[in-house]
């Protein structure tokens, strides 16, 4: 058990603590690492949140909806955390969710929690952390989870391997815009919500509902999916209309994947995914380590001007990693 004294206040629900948490383990400090490593091997288990993946292209409405949504639960009750994926963070330092004014009042609700993207330089990096997060949310115990991403491709299929449910958020649009979203998200969306189906696009969001709900039905269905799933409907961010059914279509397809058996063989394979990337992401920081990095250019060089063997070098270079 670790006495870390941030594990007793984090299982109490404290957000300063859970928010500390995540703090530590989106730090690279050699301490922190160590530290985090051993808060996360000392969670409680069998606390468990819904985790739902969601995505759409900026302006279709993510933060108004999560606003309106996460506002929804926890006025039921609920307590909802919000992370966020965001790949450009792993480019600029920035976040998608670091202006807190996106969701003001979410923000300032005692049943929510938000926290922006970590700031990572990889990508990958960004996911293994925000999987952390997600399990501190949950130890925190937070009903549920939402994870926001930026529907740029790469970094849906990381989300999905963090999330049970997975929702993609889509604009009101012409067929033609049909092709426009990527077969790949399309396979991963477990619910399409057509957004701003309000006003003058109200009859625009019907008829997309309606070309996605026919996209979807050529699909195959995957094993994990009840009849009727994947499902399209439409809701409007910002009269919350369709918002309630749209929770209750998720509520069910958690449920029957809860009874199939889906759920937790979904859990094992992504803990498992994760465990796979842990491994491989140290080994790629041995490899970055600067005094490996002058190691391999020394070796290589020997290499390159004919002093040594390739394979043999290697297996030299393989030798020295394997005893740091
Ligand atoms: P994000 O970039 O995906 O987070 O999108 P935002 O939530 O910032 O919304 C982009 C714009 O769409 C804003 O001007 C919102 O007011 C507007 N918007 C969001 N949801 C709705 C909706 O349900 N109906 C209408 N009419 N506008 C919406």
């Amino acid at each position: 058990m670790s006495d870390d004294p941030l594990l007793v206040p984090l299982c109490d629900g404290d957000r300063r603590a859970l928010a500390r948490a995540i703090t530590l383990v989106e730090s690279t400090r050699p301490e922190h690492r160590d530290r985090a490593a051993a808060l996360l091997d000392a969670l409680p288990t069998g606390r468990e949140a819904l985790r739902i993946g969601l995505s759409g292209t900026p302006g279709v409405g993510k933060s108004t909806f999560i606003e309106a949504f996460g506002t929804m639960l926890t006025e039921a009750g609920c307590r909802v955390a919000v992370l966020a994926v965001d790949p450009s963070s792993a480019r600029t330092g920035g976040s998608i969710l670091g202006d807190k004014t996106r969701m003001e009042r979410l923000s300032r609700d005692p049943g929510a929690f938000i926290r922006p993207s970590p700031a990572a330089r990889h990508l990958g990096g960004v996911a293994r952390r925000t999987r952390e997060a997600v399990t501190l949310c949950e130890a925190a115990g937070f009903d549920v989870v939402l994870i926001e991403t930026v529907g740029v491709g790469q970094s849906e299929t990381m989300v999905a391997q963090l999330a049970d449910l997975f929702v993609l958020l889509l604009a009101p649009a012409g067929g033609d815009e049909l092709q426009g979203v990527k077969r790949g998200i399309m396979e991963i969306a477990d619910l399409i919500l057509v957004n701003k189906a309000d006003g003058d696009l109200a009859a625009t969001a019907t008829r997309t509902v309606a070309d996605y709900a026919g996209a979807l039905r050529l699909m195959r269905r995957r094993p994990a999916d009840p009849e009727g799933f994947p499902k399209a409907m439409a809701v409007s961010a910002v009269t919350g209309a369709g918002l309630a059914s749209a929770w209750d279509e998720m509520q069910a397809l958690a449920e029957w994947r809860r009874r199939e058996g889906h759920w937790d063989a979904t859990r094992a394979a992504q803990a498992a995914h994760w465990f796979d990337a842990e491994v491989r992401a140290a080994l790629l920081a041995q490899l970055d380590a600067p005094e490996t990095r002058a190691r391999m250019a020394a070796m290589a060089r020997d290499v390159a001007e004919g002093r040594r063997a390739a394979r043999a070098a290697a297996e030299e270079m393989l030798e020295s990693l394997r005893g740091a």
